[in-house]
């Protein structure tokens, strides 16, 4: 009687353990549902963390991504392709300011890239350091990791080449401190998401505009999990009404597939010089397909609807672990009074829905932006006794 070892053995003998062994085992998705490989059917609340826009399988993903990988996957940056230059434009035309783009493969690299840019223009004008929030996410890469407030995931693998000074995340008088004429670049996110998708005080945002206009300091937003109508719009600094330097992409933008920019706005858009950056994969025919069917088939319409339904349906719920409800759009932490999110993400496991346990006190939830009222009801009314389940 030899039982064959499961997946998540075979996982964990074979790969590294920074991840742990992650508890469900995905076989396929159709729109928000997907089944593990033992054929249980899940509604999927978390979406990839956020990537999967378009949901799983989608037909328009499914036919651009296969008719560009039958015409042409690669070229390198050393030859131009027709989707690379359509996904360039439209997002100039989203954006609706002066912009120039590069395209690399994921966030950490779109911020990597924001992270030269700005180097650049420090070193021209004889600046020495960058500011960047508390609790803040950037990546994982030296770069972006020098500017990740996190110091779990900071601190071991410092000293960084780069004088990173940290404020609190919100606090405009901290901001306005820390930003002298000395400073290259100030790195925000509009709301921050792996702290637990936490938005900042109003009128945060245009201080930071502000004191980065008094400065000259260049003001960068994280938009990797904030954009492509996440919030219910295209960008979420278009919401609160700011112009960023520079804009950093990625996670959503996909809906799957591996693609990050990095948007440089006016001057920022023409610092990096020829030679001075690149990536072989960035900007892949495929990835930017894919893009393209994202931009065409995301309804901001449909996911505002749809993002009241669901923060209206948890905020009617009255639940002793449930404190409240923050974030936009259809990105929202359900914030619980106990510390507990690994049981309420279980429970609902076990109920058949997908959430992230995002912080103790914290769940996150990033639905496919194509989720449907019935499906948000379906997960508002689960929702109770998951919370039950967990409290036990
Ligand atoms: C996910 C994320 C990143 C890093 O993106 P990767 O694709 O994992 O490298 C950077 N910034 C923010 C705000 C993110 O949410």
């Amino acid at each position: 009687m030899s039982e064959q070892p499961s997946l998540f053995d075979r996982f964990e003998r074979a790969f590294m353990p920074n991840y742990g062994v992650p508890p469900v085992a995905l076989a396929r998705g159709e729109g928000t549902r997907v089944w593990d490989v033992d054929g249980k059917e899940y509604l999927d609340f978390i979406g990839g963390i956020a990537v999967s826009s378009l949901g799983h399988a989608h037909p328009a993903l499914v036919e651009a991504v296969s008719r560009q990988v039958a015409t042409i996957a690669h070229t390198s940056n050393l030859f131009l392709h027709e989707p690379e230059v359509l996904l360039a434009e439209r997002l100039q035309e989203l954006l609706k300011a002066p912009a120039r783009v590069f395209l690399a493969n994921s966030g950490t690299e779109a911020n990597e890239a924001a992270y030269k840019l700005a180097l650049k223009y420090g070193r021209r004008e004889g600046r020495s350091y960058f500011v960047a929030a508390e609790n803040g996410f950037h990546g994982r890469t030296i770069g972006a990791l020098s500017l990740t407030g996190k110091k779990a995931i900071r601190d071991q693998f410092g000293p960084f080449p780069v004088d990173v000074r940290f404020v609190p995340y919100g606090d405009a008088d901290a901001l306005k401190e820390a930003v002298t004429g000395d400073c290259i670049a100030v790195f925000l996110e509009p709301t921050q998401g792996e702290a637990g998708v936490v938005p900042p005080p109003d009128g945060y945002l245009a201080a930071a505009r502000e004191i980065c206009d008094a400065t000259g300091a260049l003001l960068v937003a994280d938009e990797i999990q904030s954009a492509i109508g996440r919030t219910g719009h295209w960008f979420a600094h278009q919401a609160d009404g700011f112009t960023p330097d520079i804009l950093t992409l990625a996670k959503g933008l996909g809906g799957g597939l591996p693609i990050g920019a990095c948007v440089g706005f006016g001057e920022a858009g023409t610092l990096f010089a020829k030679g001075d950056h690149g990536s072989t994969f960035g900007g892949n025919p495929v990835a930017c397909a894919a893009a393209l069917a994202v931009l065409d088939n995301v309804d901001l319409g449909h996911v505002q609807q749809v993002a009241t339904r669901l923060r209206d349906g948890l905020e009617a719920i009255g639940h002793p672990l449930l404190k409240g409800v923050r974030g936009r759009g259809l990105w929202l932490a359900a914030v619980l009074t106990e510390p507990v999110s690994g049981r309420v993400q279980d429970a609902a496991a076990g109920a058949g829905f997908l959430v992230n346990a995002l912080q103790p006190d914290a769940v996150r939830l990033a639905p496919p932006l194509v989720v449907t009222e019935a499906e948000i009801d379906a997960f508002v009314s689960a929702f109770p006794a998951i919370l039950t389940e967990a409290a036990r």
